[in-house]
């Protein structure tokens, strides 16, 4: 047996059965190996243009110079933090987030994903407001762990596990009436995806965020803003909520804050928020949350991406990936549904789920990352490091091509 083979059975006996199948069944049967900037390779010596981006972790690429250095360094210093004497790190990436976010958003506690990031948000919220409910939207993704969950909008991964959380409230996203009708004085906060990422790709209508500020406004109701996926420069701002100028109580981060070098999670919030923690600073605690070497890459990769002018080279390169996707669209009605997004954050929805199945693949045996959105499995999505270039642009543009034509030349039918 080779390597990949291997690797496989090993994966499948002793992790995870089902994923192993599905693995093979769309072409990854083979062993990561090697990544540097866009690029994978797999223990077969295949090369790949990331296009699924680790889902929003790799927005500067793998293995970004500056992220790696910045963490040998660390490493070489102090991994861990003593969690007993000053952590210069951890005081750093706060200072950062400060400044870079927008609006009056202050003090940051660190953790080591996205979920926990909400998790701490949600909790926040409660014990700011005094208030227990929360509104979320339909078909949201906010991570796994019980708040998370309850908070995200798809049934499947969530009725196996009730009871969930109470307090929870479900609206359709972009529908401000539904808002305006859920929210009331019970309410601590509404929680939303400026845009959602694992829902298929949706951008609401540019009236949506700044009215749900509004109606938050109007009931002292907190807005946690979850730029997870949307933050540091995936949807062509900082910030997706920089789009429609607007400004939450509270921002959840996680995914590219880790420079795609280190796992961490944050959540940022003003000082008027902040204020409930003031006389409890140990209430909400986390071990492993702000390390030294977590921070240390957060704070390269903050600043890569604001110097590298990343957030604007996403807007201009998703344009030119939209245009493409459009086209493709329009060759093929019968099976593309639909391009849309924002910046680098894309989703070509397929007008049955069941293509994915035939057009996956084929882009895997291109040379290209394909993967579907978690709650939406009828949508590709297209998430590469905003370090791309025009030229792998392309190929991702060829490589795509060629697989809708081969689905429709097979006759692939739904
Ligand atoms: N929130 C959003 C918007 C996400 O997209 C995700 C993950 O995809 C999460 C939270 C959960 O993050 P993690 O998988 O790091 O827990």
């Amino acid at each position: 047996m080779g390597i990949s083979e291997e690797t496989l059975e090993k994966f499948g006996r002793y992790h995870n059965p089902s994923l192993a199948r599905l693995l093979k069944f769309t072409g990854y049967a083979a062993v990561e190996e090697y990544a540097e900037g866009v690029r994978i390779t797999d223990s077969e010596g295949r090369t790949f243009i990331d296009c699924g981006g680790g889902y929003g972790v790799f927005s500067l690429g793998h293995r970004h110079p500056r992220v790696v250095q910045a963490v040998k360094d660390q490493l070489d210093r102090m991994p861990m933090s003593s969690k007993v004497l000053i952590n210069k790190q951890l005081a750093d990436l706060a200072e950062r987030l400060a400044q870079v976010t927008p609006g009056d958003l202050q003090y940051s506690f660190f953790c080591n994903s996205g979920t926990e990031a909400v998790e701490g948000a949600l909790k926040l919220a409660r014990l700011a407001t005094g208030r227990t409910r929360i509104v979320a939207a339909e078909n949201a993704f906010h991570g796994k762990t019980f708040g998370g969950m309850s908070a995200s909008g798809r049934d499947i991964y969530k009725e196996p596990f009730q009871p969930l959380v109470p307090g929870f409230d479900h609206v359709p996203f972009g529908d401000t009436a539904a808002m305006a009708a859920a929210v009331n004085d019970d309410t601590a906060a509404v929680i939303l995806e400026p845009v959602q990422g694992e829902g298929g790709v949706v951008v609401p209508p540019d009236d949506y965020l700044p009215a749900v500020r509004r109606i938050c406004d109007e009931h002292g109701v907190l807005l946690i803003l979850d730029e997870v996926q949307t933050g540091l420069g995936r949807t062509g701002r900082l910030f997706a909520c920089e789009h429609w100028d607007v400004v939450p109580d509270i921002m959840t981060m996680a995914k590219a804050l880790g420079g795609g070098v280190m796992p961490i999670g944050a959540f940022t919030a003003s000082a008027a928020v902040w204020k409930c923690l003031s006389t409890r600073p140990l209430i909400h605690t986390s071990t492993f949350g702000g390390n030294q070497l977590a921070c240390a890459a957060g704070i390269a990769a903050v600043d890569a991406i604001v110097e590298e002018r990343l957030p604007e080279r996403a807007a201009v390169l998703g344009e030119r990936m939209m245009a493409g996707l459009e086209e493709l669209r329009l060759r093929y009605p019968d099976i593309i549904k639909e391009v849309r997004g924002k910046g680098l954050l894309i989703g070509l929805e397929l007008t049955d789920p069941g293509y994915g199945g035939y057009i996956i693949p084929e882009m895997v045996k291109g040379g290209v990352t394909a993967v579907y959105t978690l709650n939406n499995p009828g949508v590709i999505r297209f998430e590469p490091p905003l370090v791309i270039t025009e030229e792998d642009i392309d190929t991702v543009l060829r490589v795509t091509g060629d697989a809708v034509a081969r689905a429709a030349g097979a006759g692939v039918n739904m």
